[in-house]
């Protein structure tokens, strides 16, 4: 069954997604599973996507990357998380963040740290979530203060993408307390060998374990004063910018696996008896694989018409909050359905169906939880 058909992907993507696919058929697959079960970093498979040309190529070859559009990026998340969700989310994130130092960020800025990043020689992070806070952007505590010729940071943040591994991460800190909220904020280039920066990881995940995230304390963590990225106060719009081009990716991760589970599951049933005959013959089984594909592919339509529209700007927080709710809710409902019909064999834990159902948990959450996703809907209508 080919449910990922590039029929509905730009041309400009297709070849793309080809090689991701191939991509993850040879790397991404055949490690699923013993990186879900030991928690570990896929270093070894972050390499091969950097050396394939999948990893940090949204980058533009202005700092070295290929400048893969909106619309290959999410051809490529689709492929990746259809094999593993969460070495896709280590492959995905290693330049995460950087779009907003490529966007506002200075020359000699770009220079420094992204071009290490689309050259595959560091990594990187966004620095957002905290203990205590993470739908509010404009309700985060850690400050940002400034010291002479340097920023001074102190607070913590909670849930960061690569926090113990990255060569520096974009974080977000509050520099203002006046009464526009949405003004109080500013983006920081932060390597994670400044003084006063500590980060462990947070403890283990029931699913995404083979992606890595941290808690970071920053403690009169001190950066020169030109790690300020762009203008002071403007870290909230700059953010939400950049939010609505990843909630469309985030609808990839969405569809990949909602794939996943309508690929096991449709491949279970046609291979398993019950009062003699195959379980696919009963039609209450056909009609949830049907209303599986029902999902799915209203979920994929809408996710490309957003990327179509997000790319070209047009009322970009609507689409990428409809793609995102939609394609990550298409994914759980896929999940549970894809359990029932595994019968007993879906809660061992080596099944692919078991992973792919624990994983589905964390895009309805991650880049704005599905209820912040409504609120956009309802208050952004075009
Ligand atoms: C695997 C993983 C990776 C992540 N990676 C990163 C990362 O790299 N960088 C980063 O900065 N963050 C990251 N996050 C954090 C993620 O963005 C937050 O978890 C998310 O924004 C929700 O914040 P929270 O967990 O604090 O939930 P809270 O804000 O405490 O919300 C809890 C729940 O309350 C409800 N709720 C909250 N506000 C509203 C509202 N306004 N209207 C209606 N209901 C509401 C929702 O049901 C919501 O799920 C990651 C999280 C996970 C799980």
């Amino acid at each position: 069954m080919e449910l990922l058909d590039d029929s509905i992907v730009p041309e400009e993507a297709r070849a793309v997604k080809a090689d991701a696919r191939e991509f993850a058929a040879e790397y991404i697959a055949p490690n699923a599973e013993e990186y879900f079960r030991s928690g570990d970093y896929p270093w070894d498979v972050l390499e091969a996507g950097q050396e394939a040309g999948l990893v940090a190529q949204d980058l533009g070859s202005e700092v070295g990357g290929r400048g893969l559009s909106l619309e290959q990026t999410l051809a490529i998340a689709e492929e990746f998380f259809r094999a593993d969700a969460g070495i896709a989310l280590t492959l995905q994130l290693a330049s995460f963040g950087g779009e907003i130092v490529e966007k506002y960020g200075s020359e000699e800025q770009k220079e420094e740290y992204l071009r290490p990043v689309a050259e595959c020689e560091q990594i990187t992070g966004l620095a957002v979530s905290e203990p205590d806070t993470g739908s509010d952007l404009a309700g985060m505590s850690t400050r940002a203060e400034r010291d002479g010729d340097e920023w001074v940071l102190d607070g913590e943040k909670y849930w960061i993408g690569n926090a113990v591994e990255a060569d520096w991460l974009t974080l977000y800190a509050k520099t203002d307390d006046s009464d526009d909220r949405y003004s109080n904020y500013s983006m920081f280039i932060v390597p994670t060998d400044a003084d006063g920066y500590e980060a462990e990881h947070v403890p283990e995940k029931m699913g995404f374990r083979a992606s890595k995230q941290g808690h970071i304390v920053l403690d009169d963590c001190r950066i020169p004063q030109e790690n300020l990225v762009g203008t002071e106060g403007t870290g909230f719009y700059m953010l939400a910018e950049f939010f609505n081009h990843g909630r469309v990716i985030v609808g990839g991760h969405g569809l990949g696996l909602a794939a996943a589970a309508i690929e096991e599951a449709w491949e279970f049933v046609h291979d398993r008896e019950a009062f003699g005959r195959d379980v696919s013959e009963f039609q209450a089984v056909q009609h949830d694989l049907a209303d599986m594909l029902v999902e799915f592919e209203r979920a994929r339509a809408l996710n490309w018409r957003a990327a179509k529209k997000v790319a070209d700007g047009d009322d970009t927080g609507y689409w990428a909050a409809l793609a995102k709710t939609t394609a990550t809710e298409a994914a759980v409902e896929c999940a549970e359905r894809g359990m029932q019909l595994h019968g007993g064999r879906s809660i061992l834990t080596d099944r692919r169906i078991a992973r792919v159902y624990r994983d589905v948990r964390v895009p309805v959450i991650y880049e704005g939880a599905n209820a912040v996703q409504r609120n956009l809907i309802y208050r952004q209508r075009p």
